[in-house]
């Protein structure tokens, strides 16, 4: 693309961004004979036919420099969009184009996705673990990835907020060193799925409730403590009680806290090799299994049954 054709471009989506159509040929014969002919520099030229057109538009300054609409990672899905974005910086990456920048990942709770700010583009520095706004940023796609492009027409500001960046999966290997009271056969609200305390759903008060079966643990790797929920079917993978087993074991013993008990006595203490989602607070356990390499305690199992 031509220099002419670029700032014809730069022109037609000035104003599409705000809602207005404008004849892109009519743009670039003003330019080139602004530029060509006339030797006007290029500022000034893209001033005078923004000028013009605003006045046959009529539409103010301030129309134009509006924002592109505010999204999500997860919500760029097609190249050479508009957009905004609130995003953290994920990781810097070297780069060899003098064309570039910066280039790198940024994310937001729903995803991460490559960044480049154009050389061009004269912005400030970003750095690793600042949150930002990308405001009027373009997406892209390569090699069949998409991609934010900042450019001069995008605004980087710094922003006093938080983002948190999805989920990661885990893998680790580590002992079950506590099991928190509030597991085991517990009750449920059916409004919002909140455990109740005491019959008592913290945001529906006294509620119809259903009975579940979780596990909320520590894991200790060695190195970290893990706060970690195991719900049902990972219950009952590795004890063979599940919902229906916890209820009678609650009923024989006439106490629902025997369920507490029991799983106690079979998972603490013990190796495991598990995954699962971090959150912000919690691993979100998919799989669990107890490690295979825990054949001393299988043995003393054995013994003293
Ligand atoms: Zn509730």
């Amino acid at each position: 693309m031509g220099r002419i054709e670029e700032l014809t471009e730069e022109v037609v989506r000035l104003f599409k961004n705000s809602g207005y159509e404008v004849d892109r040929r009519d743009v670039y014969n003003r330019l080139k004979l602004l530029i060509e002919e006339f030797k006007v520099p290029e500022d000034e030229a893209m001033r005078t036919v923004k000028n013009y057109l605003m006045k046959e538009l009529d539409v103010s300054r301030e129309q134009l420099i509006m924002e592109s609409p505010l999204v999500k990672v997860a919500d760029i899905k097609a190249p050479g969009q508009w957009v905004s974005l609130k995003a953290k910086v994920v990781q810097l990456w070297d780069s060899s184009s003098p064309n570039v920048s910066q280039v790198g990942l940024i994310g937001d709770e729903t995803g991460i996705i490559k960044f480049v700010i154009w050389a061009k583009a004269n912005k400030p520095q970003v750095e690793e673990g600042k949150c930002y706004l990308f405001a009027n940023v373009v997406t892209d796609s390569f090699g069949g990835r998409m991609q934010v492009n900042v450019n001069r027409n995008s605004r980087i500001e710094e922003i006093d907020e938080d983002i948190q960046l999805p989920p990661k999966e885990l893998e680790i290997v580590g002992a079950l060193i506590a099991i928190q009271q509030n597991s085991g056969l517990i009750k449920r609200c059916k409004l919002c799925n909140r455990v109740l305390t005491k019959g008592v759903c913290p945001i529906h008060g006294q509620t119809e409730s259903y009975d579940d079966l979780r596990v909320k643990g520590v894991i200790d790797d060695g190195e970290n403590y893990y706060e970690v929920i195991l719900n049902e079917e990972n219950v009952r993978d590795l004890t063979g009680i599940g919902l229906e087993e916890a209820k009678e074991i609650a009923m024989e013993n006439l106490d629902r806290t025997a369920v507490l008990s029991e799983l106690k006595n079979r998972l603490l203490g013990r190796y495991y090799r598990l995954r699962g989602m971090r959150g912000q607070r919690y691993l979100l356990v998919s799989e669990i299994e107890f490690l295979k390499a825990d054949v001393r305690k299988e043995g003393e199992e054995i013994l003293g049954g």
